[in-house]
């Protein structure tokens, strides 16, 4: 016998809510995950509509008294079946619950509404407001300057929050409201004050952009439904591409979803979505409240917005008739989830395109190695730009050996060349950005005598230490104070060693003590906002160094920019995961597009260690070929994604002999679910995690290696049966991860 868990109430809090029935044999082949079935309900027998969530062979109580499914409902496939069906397939394909996988695709339903926001909109364009912005500061209307400063850039702000935190009155922002800089609005914020009405503002499509619009085109009018990659540097004139099959895939009375990583959303990209659509345009963000998000996803649902532009969670927006998913970007590490189910947004995107009949796009100037391969199985159909859309030249890039500098006798962290480089351009009056390779912010601390490093007590990780003498767990924000001795010998030879940018802040200062300098880290943008505000003030000229870390390679377009200097571009390749030289390529061919963006031609230095290494001599040729032949040549050797999957199985408890009994435990179990003859199978570890101890629980590590995914499901699902029948793995938390992003 068949059993179904059947929910009768989608809302959020009910979602654990759910009854079992039994599915009679004639219903057995439409009685699946999704199906909306009619069931008797309570003492009475009365008849209520629901759906199936889940099916299993499992009883929960008496199958005597457990009662039937009475009919399957028929026609149309209703958009609550659609996200049921695809939390199921997520749940399936990534591991975790359906009642994970359900509250990740279903919007929250709030059980009270909140009280409608005023949000703030900016109205004016660039040019009128900061007209309006210099006559405030001529004419010292300070309340106003403050304004204008804090709004600048933003797309919205919350109308309240502004008066409150600039203490300023609601007459000072009715003023700049009048004189049509900005508008209040009652509802929910990104509604367009434009007419609604479709600009004609656009660029003549160059024959590459037409060939690639076409090619999706024709096969969408076909009735051919497919997934595309859109392959083409930055500024090549892919979001032209987006813009005009959308506008398409509208005209059809059809809908469109765009992902965009969060970094790169910013009110430049959202703005040209405005100006072509209007106002059937909403934005999903991280900054909205669950309230408001669920407002955005009614929107939708009504019929009310025809494109959902946001990140991951912006693939769940319901729309009726879906015709378009576009991910640009889609080798960002930001489409994989870091929650459970820890789903990919790219293959859950092919999934839901499949479900509802869209086409699916890819873009991207770096493919992930999944994409690119999928496009050599013929998964997948290249498209291909292979120019800069406007007339600017790719920047010219010299790679210089930091090794050699030591050999000359060149302690500072810039390369002679570098410097030679800076003082030519700065004496010009043009901007350099300077690019640390690295995430986090400080170097670490550790002891010159015994070698013992400062580490978090709770995670198990290096501190990092930030100006003023505090030392920070990045992972859990445990702080500590430097001590002045070594607390493992007492030397007091124990110091700071790593480049932060602060590092290369100070060294800039010393060699250029009269240039002015911006700095965008961890620590300059922890403030809301913080991050816009250093980005305009760049592009406004007020600095002509920007030293940053990967939050100022992507998407900015500053022309005056002519030098990009990486300071160690070999910083990421100590990362120890398997991504290690595709995040390396990706971050210094983003980081080199920097340079050179319009008439002025551009230079790019990279300093390295390993001049050699393949992801920084395809990066600086910017030959993306190159780089991907090696890197699946070597993903083949080790057979890591995408020539084989990964399962990760993360196991943690409180104490560690618990962790490591139960992790035992289960890799045994999946070790002897080994076929003698499964050569392409293996199971590695247990062994600590990179990072062993977390928020106070131990973490073990279970690898599985199959080339074949079904395959990796079966480990999977053995894995959470081991944990729920083994006494040493019950007090165990365990979660799965199929080929993942992020390192443990
Ligand atoms: P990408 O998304 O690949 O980075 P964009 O679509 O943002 O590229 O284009 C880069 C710049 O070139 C933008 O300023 C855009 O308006 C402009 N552009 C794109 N296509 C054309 C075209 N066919 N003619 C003129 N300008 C274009
Ligand atoms: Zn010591
Ligand atoms: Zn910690």
């Amino acid at each position: 016998m068949r059993y179904a868990d059947v929910i009768v109430d989608i809302s959020l809090e009910k979602l654990d809510k759910t009854y079992q029935y039994a599915i009679p044999d004639a219903l057995l082949a439409e009685a699946v995950a999704g199906a909306k079935v009619k069931v008797p309900f309570g003492g009475g027998g009365r008849m209520i509509e629901g759906y199936i969530i889940d099916t299993s062979e499992t009883p929960v109580f008496d199958p005597a008294r457990t009662k039937e499914i009475a009919s399957v409902v028929q026609g149309a496939v209703s958009l609550e079946r659609r996200f049921i069906a695809l939390a199921y397939w997520m749940k399936e394909h990534f591991g975790g619950t359906m009642n994970e996988a359900l509250k990740t695709v279903l919007p929250v339903k709030q059980a009270v509404r909140e009280v409608k926001k005023r949000t703030l909109v900016p109205v004016a364009d660039e040019a009128r407001f900061t007209e309006y912005y210099n006559e405030a500061v001529e004419r010292k209307f300070t309340a106003r300057v403050r304004l204008l400063e804090e709004l600048r850039g933003k797309s919205a702000a919350d109308y309240r929050e502004v008066l409150q935190k600039l203490r300023i009155s609601a007459a000072t922002v009715e003023a700049v409201c009048r004189d049509g800089i900005f508008a209040v609005q009652e509802e929910t914020c990104y509604r367009n004050t434009a007419t609604g009405v479709w600009s004609d503002k656009r660029p003549q499509l160059n024959e590459e952009q037409k060939a690639a619009v076409e090619a999706v085109w024709q096969d969408y009018k076909e009735g051919k439904r497919g997934t595309y990659l859109l392959f083409g540097v930055t500024g090549s004139g892919k979001t032209e591409v987006y813009l005009e099959l959308i506008e398409h895939v509208i005209r059809e009375g059809k809908q469109a979803i765009m992902l965009i990583p969060e970094i790169s959303l910013t009110f430049q990209t959202v703005r040209r979505f405005y100006e072509r659509f209007g106002e059937r345009v909403s934005v999903l963000h991280s900054r909205l409240s669950a309230g408001e998000r669920y407002d955005q996803y009614l929107r939708a649902r009504n019929g009310e917005i025809d494109v959902m532009i946001g990140p991951r969670s912006a693939l769940f927006t319901p729309f009726e008739q879906l015709g378009l998913i576009i991910i640009d970007e889609e080798q960002e590490g930001a489409y994989k989830s870091e929650g459970t189910p820890r789903y990919h947004a790219r293959e859950t995107a092919e999934y839901l395109a499949s479900l509802t009949g869209a086409s699916l796009l890819l873009g991207s100037a770096t493919p992930s190695l999944e994409a690119y391969s999928r496009t050599e199985s013929g998964q997948y159909r290249l498209l291909t730009l292979t120019k800069r859309a406007k007339a600017a030249q790719m920047p010219q890039v010299e790679i210089v050996d930091l090794r050699e500098e030591l050999r000359a006798g060149n302690r500072s962290i810039f390369s002679r060349k570098l410097k030679e480089q800076m003082k030519e351009r700065l004496a010009k009056g043009e901007q350099v950005m300077l690019f640390l390779n690295r995430r986090g912010y400080a170097g670490t601390v550790s002891c010159r005598a015994c070698g013992e490093g400062m580490k978090c007590p709770h995670c198990d990780i290096s501190l990092t230490f930030h100006k003023g003498g505090t030392l920070l767990c990045h992972y859990c924000g445990y702080e500590t104070k430097q001590p002045k001795l070594c607390p493992a010998c007492g030397s007091k030879y124990i110091g700071l060693f790593g480049t932060g940018t602060q590092k290369v802040e100070e060294a800039v200062l010393r060699e250029f003590p009269e240039v002015s300098v911006l700095r965008m880290d961890a620590d300059t943008t922890k403030q809301k906002g913080g991050h816009d505000k250093i980005i305009k003030k760049f592009s406004k000229g007020e600095a002509q160094i920007l030293i940053g870390t990967q939050m100022i390679v992507k998407g900015h377009d500053f022309p005056r920019v002519t030098l990009v200097g990486i300071i160690a571009a070999d910083l990421s390749l100590y990362a120890g995961d398997y991504r290690a030289a595709e995040r390396t390529f990706c971050l210094l061919a983003q980081a080199a597009g920097r340079a050179g963006r319009d008439r002025l031609p551009g230079e790019v230095v990279i300093q390295t260690y390993q001049p050699e290494h393949y992801s920084i001599t395809a990066a600086a040729a910017g030959d993306y070929l190159a780089f991907y032949q090696q890197e699946m040549a070597y993903r083949r050797l080790l057979r890591y994604p995408p020539a084989a999957h990964i399962l990760a199985v993360l196991v943690q408890a409180e104490e560690q002999e618990t962790a490591l009994l139960g992790a035992g435990r289960i890799s045994a179990a999946l070790s002897r679910m080994l076929f003698p003859e499964e050569k392409t199978g293996t199971v590695i570890g247990p062994a600590p995690a990179g990072l062993a101890k977390a928020n106070d629980l131990y973490r073990y590590i279970i690898y599985i290696k199959s080339s074949d995914y079904e395959r990796l499901r079966q480990f999977c699902r053995a894995a959470a049966e081991e944990k729920r029948l083994t006494e040493a793995a019950v007090k165990c938390n365990i979660q799965f991860d199929f080929n993942p992003f992020h390192g443990y």
